[in-house]
């Protein structure tokens, strides 16, 4: 199928495209790498009056590495620099071990974080990294800049907080502490699809206990979310048998996953089930260094 009639602009630096967009008076739409855009414009699910190409915004495109150890990274970033960079493998490799499930390498070259955020797909990884490493998003519209904590960007299935005259325009990761151990699982039906159900964890261990545990799930409810009942569940325990199987029966109960063509919410509670007790298990082992942080 073909787009519906659009008109196109291309602004150069970052005032000009929120001129453009605040112009189109909500009949404007963003494009960056185009990547879940196009598809939706030929599905004729999407009929805006006009397309902003962000492409040329040089200032939208940077990996920058902050004080707190953390990195800043512009919204033009592509998921292949992520895939790729040295400084996101060392400070944040459960992001760089989630890009390499992100789609085909063609589509990793094109599609940008900011891009992949704002459409907000219950099945994508990086809503998932967003709220697994409390990601700070910030945003521009002609009213002014604001900034929002990943918890309260992500509100539905394709659904995200992004107004319809705002840009995103940098994401914030905050440093992890050193030595934090670390783990991606995730299965889908073919590599490079969409996850059926994914997991992040986060595990900081100080004299052989859990001093703080983030576990984080996509694919088994609207958005990506947090597991906050596990994540206390953890706290202060050294992820034993018993904690593990405390902490995925919380998981279990705490996620509300759908039907589709693809797996039956049953498989999908048991299956976030068992990549949770994996992640955690590779997390704990990292930390301790049973298996080497980087690995
Ligand atoms: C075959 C296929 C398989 C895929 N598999 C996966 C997968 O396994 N995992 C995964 O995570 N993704 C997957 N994707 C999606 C891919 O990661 C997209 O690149 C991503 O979701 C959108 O990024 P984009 O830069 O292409 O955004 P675009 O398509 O350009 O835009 C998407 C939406 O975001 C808006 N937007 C873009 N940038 C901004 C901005 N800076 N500020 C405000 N609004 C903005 C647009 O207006 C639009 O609404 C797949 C895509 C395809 C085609």
């Amino acid at each position: 199928m073909k787009p519906p009639k659009f008109a196109y602009l291309r602004p150069q630096t970052l005032a000009e495209a929120v001129k453009a967009l605040h112009a189109a008076d909500g009949d404007g739409k963003v494009i960056a790498g185009g990547q879940s855009l196009i598809p939706m414009l030929n599905f004729r699910l999407l009929n805006p009056g006009v397309l902003i190409d962000i492409n040329r915004i040089a200032e939208l495109d940077f990996v920058r590495v902050r004080a707190d150890g953390g990195l800043d990274i512009g919204a033009l970033t592509r998921h292949h620099t992520l895939e790729t960079a040295d400084i996101v493998r060392e400070r944040f490799p459960v992001l760089h071990a989630a890009m390499q499930h992100v789609a085909h390498l063609a589509i990793r070259n094109r599609g940008t974080i900011g891009g992949s955020i704002t459409h907000a797909d219950p099945a994508a990884e990086l809503p998932l990294m967003m709220v697994l490493l409390d990601a700070q998003i910030s945003l521009v519209s002609s009213r002014g800049a604001r900034e929002l904590e990943a918890q309260e960007f992500f509100l539905g299935p394709l659904t995200s907080a992004v107004e319809e005259d705002e840009i995103v325009t940098q994401i914030r990761l905050p440093g992890l502490p050193q030595g934090a151990g670390w783990a991606f699982e995730e299965v889908a039906r073919r590599s490079g699809d969409f996850a059926l159900a994914a997991v992040g964890v986060v595990l900081h261990v100080d004299a052989g206990r859990v001093v703080e545990a983030r576990v984080g799930v996509m694919g088994v409810g609207d958005v990506a979310q947090r597991m906050f009942e596990a994540e206390t569940i953890l706290f202060g325990q050294t992820c034993d048998e018993s904690t593990l199987d405390d902490a995925v029966a919380s998981v279990r109960a705490g996620v509300e996953p759908s039907t589709d063509l693809h797996a039956s919410a049953d498989y999908r509670r048991h299956l976030v089930g068992v990549l949770v007790r994996r992640a955690l298990k590779d997390a704990w082992n990292r930390a301790t260094g049973a298996l080497h942080a980087g690995n």
